[in-house]
């Protein structure tokens, strides 16, 4: 029996978006979903409390960077990552091959595996695509990933042609070492470049192997937006209707709204988080850089439409003076409101869906970011 189970509540008239529900085993998602990245266990700077009381269903973990650091070992001796980082909701981890792979100069790639140097000491390791798995089944996550290996872009048709084959023989040799199907779901990543027929063979490929879910890869890696668009608009039709599909990497509220018209189910990305770091809160106008003079006497709230914490108490004003005084609160209370922003945006979508008015949604909130 598989982990997680996905039921699919409807399909929007108007734009064809899925509405759904996933069974896991640390609680229910409804999709579509942003899910918030917590890359070494921790989404920066906020407590697991937080993301609960911003109704956060589950979030995303590194295998590469946990483990470098503390290790996957020490993270099984504490009885997982949910016990560890006492988060007792849904957990996504990656495959450590996105990392791995943009180490560029520090890796070496071969049907076995690939070598690399940590990026902490320079030390030597191998990761295999039976190792990705070992790692994450120490680690306990309920949907976990295939090793794969993201193509850059450009690259050359031979090129992606061979790195997807490759993949697909990784994801085959991954889900043999798999050892606990029943509690962690296993998804194949599609890759394939910017090619249709190439995304179209390694969809096939994979569902031939046959996993709980589907993740797209090797999108968002520097293609303009309207070739990405239409590399989903050629993808997601060949996944299967009742099963999840994940758009990796994705996050920018443009972009959710183009995946989700396209039939994705799941988004991650560090952007939100990224920037508040950097002092730029997402709101329904649009982007806004709060160290901006502009907002030195500004005493309304980063977003006036937003109900967040940080915007029911807090002015632009005063975190301006906090992110320019470098004080942490500042990160703090930017994040908070920017993973409630993307949160709220997909509880919007999912309704939006429900009332068979996506498209009109679409429009009503690229006018208001400064889209249209
Ligand atoms: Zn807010």
């Amino acid at each position: 029996m598989s982990a997680i189970r996905y039921e699919l509540i409807k399909t929007c008239k108007q734009s064809g978006a899925r509405l759904g529900k996933i069974h896991t085993p640390h609680g229910i998602i409804d999709t579509p979903i942003f899910m918030p990245v917590g890359t070494l266990a921790t989404v920066k700077s906020m407590t697991p409390e937080e993301l609960k009381e911003m109704d956060a269903r589950i979030i995303l973990s590194n295998t590469y960077h946990l483990y470098m650091r503390p290790g996957h070992k020490l993270i099984e001796k504490a009885g997982g990552l949910h016990k560890f980082m006492n988060w007792d909701r849904a957990i996504l981890t990656d495959s450590g091959g996105f990392q791995v792979f943009s180490l560029g100069p520090l890796r070496k790639i071969s049907e076995e595996g690939v070598e690399f140097r940590s990026h902490i000491d320079g030390s030597k390791h191998f990761i295999s695509p039976e190792k990705a798995i070992e790692i994450q089944n120490s680690l306990g996550a309920d949907i976990i990933m295939s090793f794969d290996e993201c193509a850059p872009y450009p690259a050359d048709y031979d090129y992606v042609k061979k790195s997807l084959e490759r993949t697909t023989r990784w994801a085959k040799r991954g889900k043999d070492a798999h050892k606990y199907p029943e509690k962690q779901a296993l998804f194949g990543i599609v890759q394939g470049g910017m090619y249709k027929d190439l995304r179209y063979q390694s969809a096939m490929e994979l569902m031939e192997i046959d996993f709980p879910g589907y993740s797209i890869g090797g999108l968002s890696v520097g293609e303009p937006k309207d070739i990405m668009n239409e590399v989903l608009e050629n993808t997601t039709p060949l996944l299967p209707k009742d099963k999840p599909r994940y758009l990796m990497g994705v996050g920018s509220p443009d972009d959710l709204l183009e995946g989700v018209i396209r039939g994705v189910d799941m988004f991650d990305c560090v952007l939100p988080t990224r920037i508040a770091r950097n002092g730029t809160a997402l709101t329904s106008l649009g982007k806004i850089v709060v160290r901006n003079a502009t907002y030195q006497e500004d005493f309304t709230p980063l977003d006036p439409n937003c109900s967040c914490y940080t915007c029911r108490n807090y002015s632009r004003a005063y975190i301006r003076h906090l992110v320019k005084c470098n004080e942490i609160l500042a990160s703090r209370l930017i994040t908070t409101h920017n993973l409630h922003f993307l949160l709220k945006l997909m509880e919007d979508v999912r309704e939006a869906i429900m009332n068979d008015r996506l498209l009109d949604f679409k429009n009503d909130f690229f006018r208001s970011y400064g889209l249209l």
